[in-house]
């Protein structure tokens, strides 16, 4: 017994002389931590309109040039006004960009209309879809209650705003949305769902929330698979009066 409790030491003490173990050393300057490469981009931001450089200017006022109408795909039918700013025409169908996108930074701002006096979900309706599928809902939601889960700055149907950050009905609101796209493998099946933060009027409303699939009026999100598609602004039908300006977008992929 205690020959082989010597061979079995000096067996341990063999093995181990033939393992290197390497310890991660603490760094001891401040040179060790640093990166320098690669180099972030150089973006500019307009002292005046504060777009980013590299931003697509998607609506400055000037023209209807970066749109379509949905419906037939020919121009857009809504109102050019001479303030910078366009305003749905009521039952001319919902607008899209010509351009497709996936992931983005959009900075985007709407107007409620004072001469609106719906209620629910029929007052100041709107929408800016993501990807002519997500909407972040448009609504005036002062003096009037909804269903909160389709209340302005709700994904609709399925997330809440964490708050109502309104401006006044008639007064400029302000949308700063980061929008990841969802993932699909060849089989359409979804490897990675779309995520979206909203911030409106400066304030987080939603945080990072993962998007289930399309926001259906009607039943639960679908997932049909895609790739880039468009930004699509809601006509709802119901003379809303909503008016858009100085919308722009980075792409983030
Ligand atoms: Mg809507």
């Amino acid at each position: 017994m205690k020959r082989i409790i010597t061979i079995g030491i000096l067996g341990l003490l063999f093995f181990a002389s033939n393992v290197t173990v390497t310890v991660a050393q603490e760094p001891t300057k401040p040179e060790e931590t640093e990166i320098w490469e690669p180099k972030p981009k150089v973006v500019i931001v307009d002292p005046e309109t504060k777009i980013p450089s590299d931003a697509i200017v998607l609506f400055d006022g000037a023209n209807f040039d970066e749109w379509i109408s949905v419906i037939d795909s020919t121009e857009v039918k809504w109102v050019l006004n001479n303030d910078g700013s366009m305003t749905v025409k009521d039952k001319t169908g919902d607008i899209q960009t010509k351009r497709n996108f996936g992931s983005v930074q959009l900075h985007i701002e709407w107007r409620s209309s004072l001469e609106n006096t719906g209620s629910n979900q029929s007052k100041s309706n709107s929408g800016v879809f993501l990807q002519k599928r997500y909407e972040v809902q448009v609504l005036d939601n002062n003096n009037n209650d909804t269903y909160v889960n389709g209340q302005v700055g709700s994904i609709y149907k399925q997330s809440i705003p964490l708050a109502k950050a309104s401006a006044p009905t008639g007064d400029w609101n302000v949308y700063d949305i980061i929008y990841h796209a969802p993932e699909f493998d060849s089989k359409g099946n979804k490897t990675k769902s779309a995520t979206i933060t909203v911030l409106h009027n400066n304030v987080l409303i939603q945080d990072h929330v993962t998007i289930k699939g399309t926001t259906e009026y009607i039943g639960w999100p679908k997932n049909t698979p895609h790739g880039k598609a468009p930004l699509m602004l809601q006509d709802h039908g119901d003379n809303s009066g909503v008016s858009y300006r100085n919308i722009w977008v980075r792409e983030l992929n």
